[in-house]
């Protein structure tokens, strides 16, 4: 029977922990996607017996911690092995490789060791993130009886909620070198500090220093299959290489999908997990109010793509000198300069993320067999569309990037087996987001939070998830996308 409680559109995370939350609430859902694999960006693929994970290099709080929770409202932690990493990550600083440790005591130790004449400011600091922290449980605990006491611990952390990454640590005073040190995740959020909205840097920070950093055994792909087991056990659906090409309403209400192979769905609630430029431009095309959304939604910034060289080596990572598991390479002190230079496609002047993951998942490859990835953000206006030129920069780029690496650890190129470049050109093909956007919107300061695009779209019954919309993108953003999402859809379904 075709006809649903929910229907998903995208097997991204967003998508596949809504329906995995209905699901666990009684709803019938179905999910359909496009490709042939479920997770969206989070999933893996294989070349010459090699596999690569296209997009996990670290999450905060899998056991306990926040994601955990996430995972448990899905019913899917069971189903996941949580491999805790032993450093957040490791940073080549000055010529030295310093690696961050996850205890935050020994972490402050190491921050007041290396910047001795800012030892107070440090103190500052901290106390800073755990008013923060306080007032970010505070504040995603409330309740309506405990809103008002809720309120007021959660001060600081409406506060920083204004602020960006740079403006929240220099109000202690820290020196701007301390700043760019202590800031120098902010690769992985999209953004440099003084851009980043200090909400997307420091609640992943909870995450990643107070909760445990973990990898997942078997990478994205481990997850997003643990997702879609936890539908199929609580009888819901995931069907892949199903594109829908329409949302179909009755009486200005959403109520089926369309897929471009013909067949139809019915269901009372639409759930659409990619992005709202595609949902409001091509499934809702013939739909005016959807043209005026489109427009809204179009006129906001989008975010960063990134580029990835997946490498499949001879021999294990650690034969060649590299040990770390996340280390991020560090060329250009500067991280205004840092991000204009990859944003120009100068990508040798600019700061990589090396990720080994022999040294997070050890079984995700044959014994012998090496996988490391070079990350660094891009923007897809830096990669030609015509076939011919487009290979020709891959080529290019490739080199440039195993020429730099022979010269950090010598041999490195003679044990290259795999050198696969994704590409924003990639991300966007893959997964249809606009300009390979990988965390949605730019987590800009007036992008986030409420400000960031809400579930509830311009048409009823239909709502939007994943990292477009609140509270952002990254896998945790996304699946927290996801449930708010099922459960006020459960409360309206009743
Ligand atoms: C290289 C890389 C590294 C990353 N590293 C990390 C990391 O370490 N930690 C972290 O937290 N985040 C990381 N991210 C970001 C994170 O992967 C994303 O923000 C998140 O997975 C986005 O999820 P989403 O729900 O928005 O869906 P998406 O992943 O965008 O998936 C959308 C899905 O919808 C499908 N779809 C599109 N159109 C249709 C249609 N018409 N019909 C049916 N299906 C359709 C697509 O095929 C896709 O499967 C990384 C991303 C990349 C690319």
């Amino acid at each position: 029977m075709n006809q649903y409680d929910a229907i998903v559109i995208g097997a991204g995370l967003g998508g596949l922990s809504c329906a995995a939350r209905l699901s666990a609430l009684g709803y019938r859902t179905a999910v359909f996607e496009s490709h042939t694999l479920p997770g969206g960006f989070a999933t893996e693929f294989t070349r010459k017996g090699y596999t690569f994970d296209v997009s996990l290099h670290g999450v905060g709080g899998l056991e306990e911690g926040s994601f955990g929770r996430l995972l448990k409202d899905c019913n899917a932690d069971q189903r996941i092995v949580p491999l805790r990493k032993k450093h957040p990550y490791s940073i080549r600083w000055e010529g030295q490789n310093i690696d961050i440790p996850s205890d935050v005591q020994e972490y402050v130790q190491l921050l007041k060791n290396m910047f001795p004449a800012e030892v107070a400011a440090i103190d500052s600091l901290f106390a800073g993130i755990r008013r923060f922290e306080t007032g970010f449980s505070a504040f995603s605990s409330l309740t309506s009886w405990r809103r008002a006491a809720g309120l007021l611990k959660a001060g600081t952390f409406f506060r920083w909620t204004q602020m960006t990454t740079w403006e929240a640590v220099s109000q202690f005073g820290l020196s701007d070198r301390f700043t760019e040190f202590f800031t120098a995740l902010w690769a992985y959020y999209g953004l440099p500090p003084k851009r980043l909205a200090a909400v997307y840097f420091f609640i992943p920070w909870i995450g990643y220093h107070m909760e445990g950093t973990y990898y997942i055994e078997g990478g994205a792909q481990a997850l997003s299959n643990a997702l879609v087991d936890a539908i199929k056990s609580a009888g819901g659906e995931v069907h892949l290489r199903s594109q829908v090409s329409e949302i179909m309403l009755e009486r200005g209400k959403a109520a089926g999908v369309r897929l471009k192979k013909g067949d139809v769905y019915k269901a009372n609630w639409i759930v659409s997990g990619i992005s709202p430029h595609h949902t409001y431009g091509r499934l809702l095309e013939n739909y005016d109010a959807a043209r005026r959304e489109l427009e809204a939604v179009s006129s906001l910034e989008t975010g960063t793509s990134l580029t990835q060289l997946y490498l499949g080596l001879s021999c294990e990572p650690h034969k060649l000198g590299i040990t770390e598991e996340d280390l991020i390479l560090r060329n250009e002190p500067d991280s205004e300069t840092d991000y204009e230079v990859m944003m120009s496609g100068q990508y040798t002047k600019g700061n990589w993320m090396l990720t080994n993951y022999n040294a997070m998942d050890p079984k995700l490859n044959e014994p012998g067999k090496g996988v490391i990835a070079i990350t660094f953000l891009d923007r897809l206006e830096n990669w030609p569309a015509a076939r011919p030129e487009y290979k020709a920069k891959k080529e290019a780029v490739t080199e440039q990037i195993l020429g730099c690496l022979e010269q950090l650890y010598p041999g490195f190129r003679s044990k290259v087996v795999v050198a696969e470049l994704g590409t924003p050109r990639t991300m966007q093909r893959y997964t249809a987001n606009p300009d390979g956007a990988v965390y949605g919107y730019a987590q800009t300061v007036r992008q986030s939070g409420i400000k960031r695009l809400k579930h509830k779209s311009a048409v009823d019954r239909l709502s939007l998830v994943g990292a477009w919309t609140q509270p952002g993108g990254g896998f945790q953003g996304a699946m927290n996308s996801g449930i708010m999402e099922a459960d006020r859809i459960a409360a309206k379904l009743g």
